[in-house]
Order: structure tokens, then sequence, then C-alpha cells
């Protein structure tokens, strides 16, 4: 109960993440998204229902409300955000342990300069098709995700849009993660294994071995340099999982009852307190008050970028 949790990415794995902690009574839970709810994540995304996808609400905001029906007990910190170098500090400091419920490596990266070098363990885990991988990082006791991977990959790697994912993938992983969480936030952390593990529920497969010893010239936690916490720029990002670009405005805020007055004649204009949704088919932005736009419809940077500049300006 005394527990602070922070979990990054409340899509197939965090929603899981967050409903196994609310249920076992985690006190306090941080749930940083910065992305909303979408009917095509129903069948993986466990902690949400159609009510929340016709909303469109914020999937931080729609983790608040469903573990406040579960466990009123359970003290939900939703953050609709991106999590980047510049709100690390803010988002994740009061955490004792982080879940990785991410779809990307340079979010992972930047996790890992943090847990490192605050000192505090995160459970890395990802999913894709059928198959999964989880590993437990406790500074000073097993390797970090740089030692086993000393950077992200370069080639195109498969997604949940390009492979799909299977709804059971997600829980069997997300399960090993919080197991892994509920031994370190009791004070059984020494019980964790430093080992990865891999399963592929299709084939039937799963396989574990040990992680590698931490890596003596691991630039993070041997020579604790920390380049993903220094970044402060970020260009667009195709999003994980479906035809989407995410658009960052640099801290722009935008007064989304003043833009949906200004949309209105021009198409379809949806807008509650946390995001506006326009139509302009075949495409579709959102909109969130910080700025920070989802232009679906398309995975073409530049196109996003266009639309942004026509329609948000
Ligand atoms: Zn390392």
């Amino acid at each position: 109960m005394a527990a602070h949790v922070a979990v990054v990415g409340c899509g197939a794995l965090g929603s899981f993440h967050v409903a196994a902690l609310a249920r076992a009574g985690a006190g306090r839970i941080t749930v940083i998204d910065r992305d909303y709810v979408d009917p095509s994540n129903l069948h993986r995304q466990w902690l949400f229902e159609e009510s929340d996808a016709a909303q469109a609400l914020p999937k931080a905001a729609a983790a608040a409300r469903r573990v406040a029906a579960i466990n009123s007990t359970v003290e939900v910190r939703p953050m609709v955000a991106d999590l980047t170098a510049s709100n690390a500090e803010e988002l994740l400091a009061p955490a004792q342990l982080i879940l990785d419920g991410t779809d990307n490596f340079e979010t992972r990266y930047l996790i890992n300069d943090f847990a490192i070098r605050r000192g505090i363990p995160w459970i890395y885990g990802a999913a894709v098709g059928s198959y999964g991988i989880t590993m437990p990082v406790i500074p000073g006791r097993t390797p970090c995700l740089r030692c086993v991977y000393p950077n992200p990959p370069e080639s195109p790697q498969p997604t949940c849009e390009t492979a799909g994912v299977l709804n059971v993938i997600v829980s069997a992983i997300a399960s090993i993660q919080v197991a892994d969480a509920l031994k370190i936030l009791t004070g059984h952390g020494a019980e964790v294994e430093a080992t990865i593990t891999t399963m592929d529920v299709w084939e039937g497969r799963i396989r574990q071995i040990p992680a590698p010893a931490p890596d003596p010239d691991c630039p993070t936690c041997a020579r604790r340099e920390f380049p993903y916490l220094e970044e402060s720029h970020r260009e667009p990002v195709a999003l994980c999982g479906r035809n989407a670009v995410q658009i960052h405005a640099c801290g722009r805020a935008v007064d989304l009852a003043d833009l949906e007055a200004r949309l209105a004649p021009l198409g379809e204009v949806r807008a509650n307190e946390f995001a506006l949704r326009f139509m302009a088919a075949p495409y579709e932005l959102t909109i969130f008050p910080d700025g920070r736009t989802i232009v679906k419809g398309t995975s073409d940077l530049g196109v996003a970028r266009s639309l942004y500049a026509r329609y948000v300006g």
C-alpha cells in the first residue's frame, strides 16, 4: 500500500500492469500515456471498454476512472503526456519502480537512463505478433538495457500494425513483469532472477536464459552517461500499431475551445477537456492541450506535418 509505481505507456502491456497493480493494492500508480483509446485497441487493452473508445478518452484518464471502480483505495496519477527528457524528472521521480508498457525503443532507453541514474528498478517488456520478451533491470545487480542492447535496432522491426498482436501474449508478458514488480515492492527483490524470458504463445515456446553479467564498459550503468535524458528535441514519429504520426509541439499550448470554433466550419469536430478530434477525411487529427497532435490516416511524416500546419497552425 505504500508503493508508488510508474507505468509508462498504458496500452496493451501497460493497461494490464495498471489493472493487476490496482487489484493487488499498490498504493499509488503514475500512469503516463500520450494516446487515446481507439476501438482497434480493445482486443488487447484489458482495462478499456467500448465506451472509453466512443468518448476518445485519453488512456491515462480512462485508466484512472476504471481503477477507481476496481479499487478505490488506489491513487492514480494520470499523466496525458509523452515521456521525454524534459518531463522525465517530473513524471517519474516520485516512483520507486517503473514498468515498461511502451511501444518504442527510444522511450525504453530514456527509462533505462533515468532508472540507472536514480538507482531504481524497472522491468523491460515488449510484445508483437504472438511473441514477447521481458527482463528486469535492477541497478547494481543485473545488466541494464544497454548492457544487453547497446544501440536501438537499426532495421525496421515488426510492429503491432504490420504483424498484429495476439491479446494473450500481452497478458503473459505483462504478468511476468508484474510478478517481478510485486517481489520488489514487497521487499523480496533479491528473489527476482536476472533472466531474459522470451515466449511465443502460438508456437508454445517459453525460454528463459540467464541475463549476461553487467558490461564493465556499458555507457549507461558503468560509465554513467545518460544521453537520452539530455535530448530536448524530438522529431515527429510514426506510431506503432496504426497508420498514424505524432507531432510534438515544443510545449506550445493550444486553447481547444478556440480551436474548436475555428475548425467547426471546416468539418466535424468533437472536443472535451482532454482532447479535440477533427475529421479531415481521409485523415483525422487529435489535438491535446499541450499542442501535441496525432494525425491518423498516414504514416508519412511530411503529410502529417502539412496537415498540422494546415489545421492547427
Ligand atoms: Zn548497462
